[in-house]
C-alpha cells in the first residue's frame, strides 16, 4: 500500500492499495484507489483476496464510503466487490453491464457515459471507454485533473486489446476521447501513476497506428496467419505473452477487415489491392 498522496484539487487526496496478484498482464498487481476526503469513493475493489480487501479497509479507516466504483467486469478489478460491499455497507456504482458480467447485484448507482458520482473531493465523471472490453468506463475527477483508467491505459507497456471482448477500432476512438480531457495525472489499474498524461495518450495512439502499419507490412510480405504476423511484428517477445500478442494482431486484423482493407480467404488474411 502506498501512502496518502495529495493531489492538486483543493484538499482532495488519493490512496493506492496494490493487490498481490502480480503477473505479466497485471504488472505489479491491481491498484485499488481510495479518493477523499470523506465520504470517499473506492475505484476498483480488485481481486477477491482477503488480504487485499483487509488492506483497503485499513486504508479507509473510519471514513464513510459514498460509492464503490468499478471500471469493468474483469475479475482482477471487480471480483472483490461483493465482499467489500458487505464489509463497508457501501453502494455499488457501476454500469449495469459491468455488474451483470461480474455476477454482482444490479448497481445501487447505475452508471453510463456522462453520469457522475459525488464524494467529499468533488465528483467523478463517467467516460465511456470501450476497447479493452465493451463495458469499460474511465473515471474523470475534474477537480484534480485526474483520470482513473482501469485497463484502458496502463502505467507500463500497453493494454490488452484482443477479440472477442477487445475492439481495436473502439479502443482507438476511446484513446482520442481521453486525449481531449484536461489532465494532470493518470492513475492506471496496473503500474505506476502517469505524470505526463497527454504525452502518454499520444504515445498510445501512435503505438497502435504503428502496429497497424506493421500488420499491413507483414501482410504485404505474404504473411497471412495471426501466428506468422505475431512472430514478425513482436520479435523477441516473452513467450508468456504470445497469446496476448496474437490477440492484439487479431484485433488489428478485425479492424482492417471491417474497413475492407483486408479480406479473409480460407482462414488466411490477405491485403486488398489498394494496400
Ligand atoms: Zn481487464
Amino acid at each position: 500500500m502506498s501512502g496518502k498522496a495529495m493531489v492538486d484539487s483543493g484538499g482532495g487526496w488519493v490512496k493506492t492499495v496494490i493487490a498481490a496478484n502480480a503477473g505479466p498482464l497485471t504488472l505489479d498487481g491491481t491498484r485499488t484507489y481510495i479518493l477523499g476526503p470523506a465520504p470517499c469513493v473506492v475505484i476498483d475493489p480488485g481481486p477477491d483476496l482477503a488480504d487485499h480487501l483487509d488492506a483497503v479497509e485499513v486504508a479507509l479507516g473510519t471514513s464513510q464510503v459514498a460509492a464503490l466504483c468499478i471500471t469493468h467486469h474483469h475479475a482482477d478489478h471487480a471480483a472483490g466487490a461483493a465482499d467489500l460491499i458487505l464489509r463497508l455497507a457501501a453502494p455499488l456504482a457501476a454500469t449495469p453491464e459491468s455488474a451483470e458480467q461480474a455476477a454482482l447485484d444490479p448497481p445501487d448507482l447505475p452508471l453510463a457515459p456522462g453520469s457522475s458520482v459525488s464524494f467529499g473531493g468533488g465528483h467523478l465523471e463517467v467516460v465511456g471507454a470501450p476497447g479493452h472490453c465493451p463495458d469499460h468506463v474511465c473515471f474523470h475527477w475534474p477537480q484534480a485533473r485526474a483520470l482513473f483508467t482501469g485497463d484502458t491505459v496502463l502505467g507500463e507497456g500497453t493494454s490488452m486489446i484482443a477479440p472477442p471482448e477487445g475492439d481495436m477500432a473502439a479502443y482507438m476512438s476511446t484513446l482520442e476521447r481521453l486525449a481531449g480531457l484536461e489532465l494532470s495525472i493518470i492513475y492506471p489499474g496496473h503500474g505506476p501513476e502517469i505524470d505526463e498524461p497527454a504525452d502518454k495518450l499520444h504515445e498510445y495512439i501512435e503505438h497502435r497506428r504503428q502496429r497497424e502499419r506493421q500488420v499491413l507490412d507483414a501482410l504485404g510480405e505474404g504473411l497471412s496467419t495471426p501466428a506468422e504476423i505475431r512472430a514478425r511484428v513482436y520479435e523477441g517477445l516473452d513467450p508468456r505473452l504470445f497469446g496476448a500478442a496474437e490477440g492484439s494482431v487479431l484485433a488489428h486484423l478485425a479492424k482492417l477487415v471491417d474497413e475492407k482493407r483486408v479480406r479473409v480467404e480460407e482462414g488466411r488474411y490477405l491485403p486488398n489491392s489498394q494496400q
